[in-house]
């Protein structure tokens, strides 16, 4: 049903004109990870890991109608007061699984395409543990244990330094803030600052907060870290003007996003019949049957995993 809404509404051109609307605002987009599996997998209920092909068909899909561009490039826009192009786009990854290598980046890479990549510091392996520099390797293949592990440091490293790609921190332990004592969550973000840093090259590395979950008091300990900026998964339509770069939205993209299904979420129509939803929800309250979490889930995205 919602499938055939998204293709009726790219048919009749809405997502065009929407984005038209938002050609000022900066697209973001918040991946997970990239498989060459060709169903969805049991460890992957809700569907984070996106088939190659159809990544493939969503990158042709940003290349033919956005330019992408780096995270430090929206930042350096906003610093300097500089106008970016319309029709800008930046690509997120969070939890810095494997299948980034393996499958996300070569076609990146292919397509001259800059992304973030956002770490669990706790889960990148050391480098005994992740063997030689196989980043380096052409013929480096895809696995199924790479959508089950990390990254390790000299993969990032490799990442970061030859291929361009900027890392940032989504915390030690990946665990939700909000549930954590003020000490904990220093530390989480302090400690993760420090190890992504050294990746970082010159400028500040970004955070992504676990699961999405923010406040203005974890904004303000963030800035005060020393983080350049931190993503959520509220929305994706950034204004380097206006929006507080310590709340960047993102849209959640997962493996069921076809190309009418991607090009509503880019184009910020999802958002719009998000915000419709909420706006009813309020004017008849009692038509509300779902609790709000349940809702924002649905209408954010595929994954509650973040
Ligand atoms: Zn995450």
């Amino acid at each position: 049903m919602k499938k055939l809404l998204f293709a009726l509404l790219h048919a009749a051109g809405v997502t065009r004109l929407a984005a038209w609307r938002n050609r000022r605002r900066v697209v973001f987009l918040c991946y997970h990870g990239v498989t060459e599996r060709t169903t969805r997998a049991a460890h992957d209920p809700h569907g984070i890991h996106v088939p190659a092909p159809l990544f493939e068909r969503q990158l042709d899909y940003l290349v033919s109608r956005y330019r992408v561009i780096p995270l430090s490039e929206y930042l350096a826009a906003r610093r300097e007061g500089r106008r970016l192009p319309p029709y800008c786009a930046v690509l997120t990854f969070d939890d810095g699984f494997r299948n980034f290598l393996t499958a996300a980046a070569p076609r990146l890479a292919a397509r001259r395409l800059p992304a973030s990549l956002f770490v669990i510091t706790d889960k990148t392996a050391d480098e005994d543990d992740a063997g030689n520099d196989s980043a380096a390797h052409d013929a480096l293949r895809w696995s199924p244990a790479d959508d089950l592990t990390h990254l390790s440091w000299s993969e990032l490293r490799a990442l970061a330094r030859e291929h361009g790609f900027e890392i940032g921190s989504h915390t030690c332990s990946h665990s939700r803030l909000p549930s954590l004592t003020p000490a904990e969550t220093e530390r989480e973000l302090r400690d993760s600052f420090a190890a992504v840093a050294l990746l970082a090259g010159e400028g500040a590395p970004a955070l992504s907060y676990p699961k999405g979950d923010y406040s203005s008091v974890l904004a303000r300990l963030a800035r005060s870290v020393g983080y350049a900026c931190a993503v959520t998964v509220d929305g994706g339509a950034n204004d380097p003007a206006h929006t507080d770069p310590f709340a960047l939205g993102r849209h959640l993209i997962g493996d069921r996003d076809d190309r009418a299904a991607f090009a509503v979420r880019v184009s910020g129509v999802r958002d719009s019949l998000a915000r419709l939803r909420a706006a009813c929800r309020r004017l008849f309250p009692a038509a509300a049957r779902q609790p709000r979490a349940e809702v924002r889930l649905r209408a954010g995205g595929t994954t509650e995993h973040y």
